[in-house]
Order: structure tokens, then sequence, then C-alpha cells
């Protein structure tokens, strides 16, 4: 096969990219935004050994699965996969990635482990607490914002993103808007020269009255941030803080070190799952509060905690373990960013989680920490890369009775999982939760238990 080729074929399935896959001389065939049951011709783009990527040219049968796209940015920007498909087509999708993900690289298959069905989230629009736009300058040299392409920096504008609450986005207009006419320059990350780089959202979906949190990330500090940090409290009576980040480093991390309170408070104040939270703009919060909650329910049944020792690894603002302390012995919360173990050490104290206690730590150190009590329960709730070979062997050789993981990575999950069932321990159900609908990205939670030979 050659770049431009033209090729018929006929979706079979999607991949964990999002991409539909289909065969072609028993070639595989990669297309974007394709649909499972899709007759299609199409052009060939890139050319692998075993694979090549193509492009819909012409549609020949659509797909029963497929819906009209709504979103005018779809498919430029890097954020939604599934626009294209009805939900059902994506929630079941996302189930199979688990289900592929736990077999191929754990090699745990059907008859072993017991999958769960998919739960879906309730909202599929608009469900997101956390808006993190970039900022760049257009081809008319003025500032606007965006979301970046996929793969790519190149900056897409959006006006209105369908998965962010509205109040986001006249939120980010309004900065555009005033950025503009104070004449703030837009960060340019090639040349690393210009003052705004991103604008970053946070805001409370259980509480009412529990505030949206402004941050302006920007290079350096300049005077005409105070006067956009008034306007913008003026402008939205639901925004409680405008905090300026401050990154001057040539980086694609989003927030940096030095904060600058502007005005009000930095701190969002939410409810998960009846706990009070507090939650900092550097700390970890679920962009899906209620789908999030679900899996909180969740990881509690598979725990039991009733009188047990857990070990909350990865705690963040210690929201899971929080969630399951009342009738747990005691909550043991181990996270490495300082700003989520103080949200973590003020919600617990604002819960009255007396038994709850919280380390500022890499996980990776877990074997020197000195853990008060031996854990009878283990929570692992690490981020996409998984966790480190040391703190699973170490977590194995604490013996505990369950192992609860939570993971935003089925890959990495199911690899970690191989190595926990090496340690003694099986895998009992994998469920997957979708926090993240329209997108590729999928959620699951693994319960793990001791082997005992009786
Ligand atoms: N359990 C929390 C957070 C999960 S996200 C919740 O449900 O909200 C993963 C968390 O792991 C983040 O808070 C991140 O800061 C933290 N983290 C990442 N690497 C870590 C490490 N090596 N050691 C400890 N914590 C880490």
């Amino acid at each position: 096969m050659n770049k431009n080729d033209l090729i018929t074929l006929e979706i079979t399935d999607i991949t964990n990219e999002g991409f539909g896959f289909g065969k072609y001389n028993g070639m595989a065939v990669f297309v974007p935004f394709s649909a499972v049951g899709d007759k299609i011709e199409a052009k060939v783009l890139k050319v692998n050994k075993s694979y090549v990527y193509a492009k819909i040219e012409k549609m020949l049968l659509p797909s029963p699965d497929r819906i009209e796209n709504d979103c005018p940015a779809f498919g430029k920007c890097g954020g939604c996969a599934f626009r294209h498909i009805s939900y059902s087509a994506e929630l079941k999708a996302k189930e199979n990635f688990v289900k592929k993900a736990f077999a191929k690289i754990g090699g745990f298959e059907d008859e072993s482990t017991i999958f769960l069905p998919i739960e879906p989230s309730d909202e599929i629009e608009r469900y997101r607490n956390k808006l993190e736009m970039p900022v760049g300058m257009n081809e008319n040299k003025e500032l606007y914002c965006g979301f970046f392409a996929a793969r790519s920096h190149r900056i897409i504008p959006v006006e209105d993103c369908l998965l962010q609450p509205e109040i986001f986005s006249e939120i980010a207009r309004f900065i555009v808007l005033k950025a503009r006419e104070l004449k703030i320059s837009a960060y340019n990350e090639l040349r690393h020269e210009g003052v705004l780089r991103h604008i970053f959202l946070r805001k409370a979906v259980n509480r009412q009255d529990g505030g949206v949190c402004c941050v302006i990330v920007a290079k350096r500090n300049v005077p005409e941030f105070k006067r956009l940090a008034r306007e913008l409290s003026e402008k939205f009576p639901e925004i409680t803080g405008v905090v300026l980040n401050i990154n001057p480093e040539k980086t694609n991390v989003i927030l940096g070190e030095k904060e600058i309170l502007l005005c009000g408070k930095s701190e969002i104040s939410d409810e998960m799952c009846g706990v009070p939270v507090e939650i900092s703009p550097k700390s970890f919060y679920q962009v899906n509060t209620k789908a999030a909650e679900k899996i909180y329910r969740k990881a509690a049944e598979l725990a039991k905690p009733n009188g047990k020792v857990i070990l909350d690894l990865y705690c963040g603002a210690g929201t899971i373990g929080l969630s399951m302390s009342k009738g747990a012995k005691k909550i043991i919360g181990v996270e490495v960013i300082p700003e989520a173990v103080e949200n973590a050490i003020a919600n617990a104290k604002e819960f009255g989680a007396s038994n709850a206690e919280f380390i500022c730590a890499d996980a990776g150190d877990i074997a020197a920490l000195n853990i008060s009590e031996k854990p009878d329960i283990i929570l692992l709730d690490p981020p996409r890369k998984g966790c480190d070979t040391k703190t699973l062997d170490f977590c194995a050789s604490l013996s505990p009775e369950r192992i609860v993981m939570i993971s935003c990575n089925p890959a990495t999950a199911a690899r970690d999982c191989k190595r926990l069932s090496e340690l003694g321990f099986e895998v009992n159900a994998v469920q997957a939760f979708d926090l993240f609908p329209r997108t590729r990205h999928v959620e699951c939670v693994v319960l793990l238990s001791k082997i005992t030979n009786i």
C-alpha cells in the first residue's frame, strides 16, 4: 500500500486511541472519526510496516451508531474523540478498551476475572469542573484562547466547549477581551516570549456557593493583572478568587511554582460523597464530580472499610479515603503535592475525621515511611503512568486483605495488576467508569484480594 492510495474497507473496532480500525488485505488500517459498521473509501495518509493511517474520503454506508456532530471544533481540537457516535456506542467501545487492556497486558481473561458492566456518566455535556485553555496570538496579531490540536501545540480557537459549563466559556471570553484591551501579550511557546500562557478555571459542583476559582497563568507578573482581576470579580459574582500563577519555565506543565493571590481566596469549596472538600489550584480534583462520586462509592463497597486500617496512596486532597472514613479504624493518606496534603488535612478536620492522617511523600519512597499501623486495605489511585514497581512490591509485602485500584489508564492498571498477581493477589473484579464522556479516556476500578492458602 502507498500513500494517497484509495481503499475500501469496513470499520470493525475502535482502538483506545479513539481510531476506527479495519483490515485491508491483511493490513491494519486506523481511521480517525470513523464508527464500527462504517463502510468507507479511505485515503492512505501514512504507511508503516504492519499498519497504515487513513482518513475517510467517501462514506459508502454509514454505521447505525452515527449521530450528528454538534461541535464546530470537533475533529480539529484534541479533546473529543466521539462526538460522531451515540453514547451507548461510546460506552461499548470504552468497556472494550478496559477488557482488552486487562486481557492483552495483564493476561486477565473473562473466565477468571469478573468484568462488571461499564458505569456511564449521568451527564455527557458540560460535566467538567475544570478548564485549561492555552492562550496564543492569531494571524491578525490578536490574543485568543482555545485547545491544542491532537498531538500538537497549535491552538484551535474554541468559543464554547460543550464539555465545559457555560460560565467557563463566558469567563474565558471576558479574559481574552480584557487582555486585548489592556494590551497584555500572549505567550509564544517557540520564542519563549510574551506574558499570558493559560486560563485555568475550577468550579464547585455540589455546593451552589462553592465558588469559581480563576487562575491566570503567566510567564511574569505585569501591573495590568490587578485590574483584570478586579474587573473579573465585578463582572462574575460566582468568582470567589483570582490567582496569578507565575510559570517562567520552558515547559508543557501548565502551572508554575509561584502563586500570587490577586483577590478573594484560591480554594474552591465543594463536597464529594458528603465530604467537604477545599481544593487549591495545584491539588488534583476529579474533573467530573458526579461520576467520580460513583467511583468513590464503588471503591467503598469493594474495600469494605468497617473497622479496617486503610492506606490511601496517591490520595490528593484525601477525598476517597475520607469518603469511607466513617466506620474505618484509621485512614493513612500519602500524596506528593504539599498543597493537596494541606487540603486533605483541612478536609479531614472539617469532616470531623479524627481517624485520618496524611503524609506528604512520594509513593515510591513508601518503604522508608513510618506508617503508624499495618494497613488491612490499600487504595491505589495513581496518575496515568501507574505505580512504581517498588511501590507495588512494598504494598504486597504489607499483605493487605484487599487492594482497590482506581486508574485513569487501563494499560498501566493492567500492568500493575499483573505484578500484584505475581505477588500473591488475585484480580476479582474490574469495572470501567466513564468519567470523560465524548473523549477517548476511561477510568477503571479493580478489586484485588490476597490469596490465602487454606
Ligand atoms: N485520590 C485522589 C487523587 C488521584 S490523582 C482523588 O481521587 O482525587 C493521583 C494523585 O497522585 C495526584 O494527587 C498526584 O499529585 C499524586 N501523585 C502523583 N505521583 C505521585 C507519587 N509518586 N507519590 C505520591 N503521590 C503522587
